[in-house]
């Protein structure tokens, strides 16, 4: 029996529905998943799926008019290496880039906060995916008031307001790119504190799992309620129309990556893409192509 899931409702249960005030823990669960799909099911589901994201991409590519970019958020362990090499498994590498933020270079620091993020947005006609991004600027940063020091601001930059500053210049720079083709979608992956703890031990239980671990990884976990009062915080003003954030449940793998699935899927068809239309000019040229190909020796 061929399993449907209604995109709509799916997509409803995940999106933050912009303007509206969300509580993470109240209205989110990182164990949710719905009662008609199984693991089995979810696994064909995204094969099928992937399959028409490759037809997208395809013509994403040949049109060259939209960019898509990937704003991909976690705490530690939440998936999001896992998520991108099975989303983008199918995907044609050469319309694929991926860019993963860590602790900014002295060279990063010595300009503002968001150069070196646009630096690395994808060019039209391309899936960019930023693993952690902009983002990490009002999260580790704010959690982490030293690494604001770190950033060289002049005094009036800084300051109580600088985050409610910083929520108002990130929206501005996404409306200013979808205005401009580049399609912005942000996703959180939500996993439990417990669940990442259940990770974390896997990492240190399980020798290919060991290069993974890194000791600091559980330093952070006793900031988590820190984390996620600035993902709340995030949530709450810069989940857009131009630029809505979804949160997808992460405490069963194999429902994360259905989910992001669908979201980049549900994202790229509401663009009517299309192959560029051929000119007269350019149908005659192929005709004659033809001909020449044709008589040939
Ligand atoms: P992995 O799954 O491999 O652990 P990761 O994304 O956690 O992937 P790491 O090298 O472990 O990669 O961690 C990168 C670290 O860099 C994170 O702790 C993140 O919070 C931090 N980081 C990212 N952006 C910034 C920033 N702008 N300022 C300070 N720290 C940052
Ligand atoms: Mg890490």
């Amino acid at each position: 029996m061929e399993i449907k899931i209604d995109r709509q409702e799916f997509i409803k249960s995940l999106i933050v529905p912009p303007g509206k005030q969300i509580s993470l823990r109240k209205d989110y669960d990182p164990g949710f998943k719905p009662d008609y799909i199984s693991k089995e099911d979810a696994k064909t589901l995204l094969q099928n799926g992937i399959e028409k994201l490759a037809e997208f991409q395809d013509k994403l590519y040949a049109q060259d008019t939209y960019a898509l970019l990937v704003n991909l958020q976690a705490m530690d362990a939440a998936g999001k290496d896992g998520t991108i090499k099975h989303v983008m498994s199918g995907l044609n590498p050469q319309g694929c880039q991926v860019f993963s933020f860590k602790i900014p270079s002295a060279e990063e620091l010595d300009h503002d906060y968001l150069w070196r993020y646009y630096k690395a947005l994808p060019e039209r006609g391309r899936i960019g995916i930023f693993n952690r991004s902009y983002y990490e600027e009002l999260l580790v940063v704010r959690v982490h008031p030293e690494l604001l020091d770190r950033q060289k601001l002049p005094p009036d930059a800084k300051g109580k307001k600088i985050w409610k500053r910083r929520f108002e210049e990130i929206n501005n720079l996404e409306k200013s790119l979808v205005n401009n083709g580049v399609i912005v979608l942000k996703i959180f992956l939500y996993v439990s504190r417990e669940e990442q703890k259940k990770r974390f031990l896997e990492r240190i239980d399980r020798p290919e799992k060991n290069w993974k671990f890194s000791e600091n990884d559980v330093k952070e976990r006793r900031f988590w309620d820190d984390y996620m009062n600035a993902y709340e915080d995030i949530f709450n003003n810069t989940s857009t129309e131009h630029a809505p954030w979804y949160i997808v449940p992460a405490d069963r793998k194999w429902f994360t990556r259905l989910a992001v699935g669908v979201v980049i899927y549900h994202t790229l068809e509401s663009l009517g893409l299309q192959y560029p239309a051929v000119t007269e000019e350019h149908r005659q040229a192929l005709l004659k192509a033809r001909e020449v190909l044709e008589n040939e020796g």
